[in-house]
């Protein structure tokens, strides 16, 4: 072979090696997420070990959605990480998503933890239940129809109904019951209250340790982050949680979800990560470090979060909950609930 052959050859195997690596490094992916981004890079280190695919987050409590909204086609959000279902349906309505068209994610989310458009789909499930006061209350189960009970008068404490957490709770009753019911439950609830509604699902915990009502509400990864922080310990250990569900149905969840981004520039990437994000491994490490159920049946649960005891999840869609958004809304003013 003359020189400038095996030159050229080499060169040859050296673009055909190059390329591929080239492009790997070249490959990104732009997460905007409301998730705390301390608690998910450990998630996103995985995925690029895994794919060869550049992470960049941006992290925010609020504002996101408006901010993808105004960069409009320029955007370079890929990828939007947000919980709960006001939140996901937030961004739908903003106009800033697409469907995420995926067999994988069809087979790894169940049908009722995704948009049936394909706007939003779930990683992770939290559940909204009760921080009982060990002292003070016997029962270790109870049906969220009961919250309404008049034995309950004066004892429950909760954050306000408007919180997106809450109207998706109440919409739920309204899904499940008719807005007639739901209005007299909610009514009934409102009547057992042991204070005016304020405050967060951590503070319903305190005020239960500290006596004020018998029945906190709250979601389930908080609990299992109040054991974990010195000042709060002992809110948890005054209480126990109880999983609520509802008669004859199963107890009311929320989720953290994904959306692709409208003009996402990396699309290809952008899929990749949703459906990695699907997988047994990210289902697990994404669920454990949020102290959230993965939505994928069969992965292994937080430990504390499994101490609560076996989650039944209610079956109902959760797209069919946020249609009754609005409606929970108004029910929350018509009873003056947080007044
Ligand atoms: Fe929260």
């Amino acid at each position: 072979m003359s020189k400038t052959r095996m030159l050229a050859v080499a060169a040859a195997s050296a673009i055909a090696i190059g390329l591929p690596s080239l492009a790997a490094a070249q490959g990104e992916v732009n997460v905007y997420t409301y998730r705390e981004q301390k608690l998910i890079q450990p998630l996103f280190d995985a995925f690029t070990k895994d794919t060869g695919i550049k992470v960049n987050a941006i992290s925010a409590s609020s504002g996101l959605d408006q901010r993808i909204k105004t960069e409009g086609a320029n955007s370079p959000a890929d990828v939007l990480l947000t919980v709960d279902i006001g939140r996901l349906e937030d961004a739908v309505q903003a106009g800033i998503t697409q469907p995420i068209k995926s067999d994988v994610i069809d087979k790894a989310v169940p049908p009722q933890y995704r948009d049936p458009e394909g706007h939003w789909a779930g990683i992770s499930m939290r559940a909204r239940v009760i921080y009982a006061s060990k002292d003070r209350v016997k029962q270790d189960a109870i049906t969220y129809e009961e919250l309404a009970d008049p034995k309950w008068k004066g004892k429950i404490c909760i954050r306000p109904g408007k919180h997106i957490y809450n109207n998706a709770l109440i919409a739920a009753v309204i899904a499940k019951h008719g807005e007639a019911k739901a209005e007299e439950w909610l009514k009934g609830l409102k009547a057992n209250l042991a204070q005016k509604p304020s405050g967060g699902d951590r503070d319903q915990a305190r005020d239960v340790a500290a006596g004020k009502c018998d029945l906190g509400i709250g979601n389930t990864y908080y609990w299992a982050l109040m054991t974990k922080d010195p000042k709060q310990k002992g809110w948890t250990e005054a209480t126990k949680v109880i999983l609520p569900t509802f008669a004859g149905g199963g107890t009311h969840v929320n989720l953290s979800g994904v959306v692709l981004a409208k003009h996402a520039p990396n699309k290809a990437n952008a899929m990749k990560l949703i459906e990695w994000l699907a997988g047994d491994k990210a289902q697990h490490m994404y669920a454990d470090s949020v102290y959230e159920y993965p939505v994928k049946a069969g992965i292994e649960i937080n430990p504390i979060i499994a101490g609560y005891g076996k989650l039944n999840a209610d079956p109902m869609p959760i797209s069919k909950i946020a249609e009754f958004k609005k409606a929970a809304a108004n029910l929350v003013d018509k009873v003056g609930f947080d007044n």
